[in-house]
């Protein structure tokens, strides 16, 4: 299994365990397809630091503002069954 890092927390994990995103014309989408992915969960909290540290402008080398980010949270598709970090 491929290690990616998560871009909220910075730790690294195996890639089934977090969930890529990108950039779409009008937000932020998870899964695969064209352009550059951005690799960050699986807690909607590593979304909202992502957020916060503007990472997902820096690894996608898009203009993203907070309500992007806002709705990613929104929509989030993972409910961690439990803390992978190492008890959050
Ligand atoms: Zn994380």
């Amino acid at each position: 299994m491929p290690e990616r890092t998560c871009v909220g927390c910075r730790q690294v994990l195996d890639a089934g365990s977090l969930v890529r995103v990108r950039a779409d014309a009008d937000g932020l989408v998870t899964g695969s397809g064209d352009g550059r992915g951005a690799w960050v969960g699986p807690s909607s909290a590593c979304v909202a630091l992502a957020g916060k540290r503007r990472a997902f402008g820096r690894s996608l080398q898009v203009e993203v503002n907070a309500d992007w980010v806002a709705r990613l949270i929104d929509s989030w598709p993972i409910e961690p069954p439990a803390c992978p970090h190492g008890g959050c």
